[in-house]
């Protein structure tokens, strides 16, 4: 099932990305299977199938399946962060897509430097205001951006957004918006920065999210099928 899967979003993808026909966005695209609550064997499946890149949302978790899987694929932390795994995760994760603080970005730099790593990360943005989710609200994100950027250990490379439950029609908006901070982004001049991420579409709208200019989409369900709690 996963080989199908994965046949049929990347046809998708493929539609999309021909149709918005951005070489950038076509070049640089990038899918990640988020395989949190799944097996070791059907991640080794994905990866069998070229699929580059994990995505897992506990550290916990990507920890005791990278003792098993090794380093077969990117590893990146697209949940939440806690400031006491901090140290775990820079070991493990290529990219962190969720820095939300000036107080994590401080935590990471810190261990990074203790490794003498470069870590990726991505700033994820808050971009409706959910109470339940993490992330930087929008008038909180440009000084966040000088923040992450004055620290030596850090590389921004981009942003992150988890939308809200709805229809195209109201994510649209929100992915537009996206977009336009993620090209601000771009511009600016960083001293550490390498902006070249748009991590936002999941299963249920990552085909709006391509549409609006994502160039990195998590996708678990529609690969995996129904994570079992
Ligand atoms: C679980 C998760 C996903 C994948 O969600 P699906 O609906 O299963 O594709 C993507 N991003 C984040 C941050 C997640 O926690």
């Amino acid at each position: 099932m996963i080989k199908e899967n994965l046949i049929h979003i990347r046809e998708k993808i493929n539609d999309v990305l021909d149709k918005r026909n951005d070489e950038l966005q076509k070049k640089s695209f990038k899918l990640v299977a988020v395989t949190k609550n799944h097996a070791v064997e059907a991640m080794r499946e994905a990866i069998d199938e070229g699929v580059a890149a994990v995505g897992e949302n506990r550290v916990q978790e990507a920890l005791e399946k990278e003792a098993a899987l090794g380093r077969a694929a990117e590893w990146h932390l697209i949940g939440h962060l806690q400031t006491n795994k901090v140290k775990q995760a820079v070991k493990l994760f290529d990219l962190i897509h969720s820095v939300d603080s000036e107080n994590l970005a401080v935590k990471i730099d810190l261990e990074a430097g203790r490794l003498k790593k470069k870590q990726d990360v991505l700033i994820q943005v808050n971009l409706a205001k959910e109470e339940s989710k993490f992330g930087v609200y929008r008038e909180d994100l440009d000084e966040l951006v000088q923040f992450v950027d004055a620290l030596p250990n850090l590389r921004l490379c981009g942003l992150m957004a988890i939308m809200p439950q709805g229809g195209a029609e109201v994510l649209r908006p929100l992915f537009k918006q996206m977009y336009v901070l993620f090209t601000e982004l771009k511009r600016k001049d960083l001293q550490n920065g390498n902006i070249q991420w748009l991590s936002m579409g999941m299963t249920h709208d990552f085909e709006t999210a391509v549409e609006e200019g994502a160039n990195l989409v998590r996708i678990g369900t529609g690969i995996f099928g129904r994570r079992q709690y």
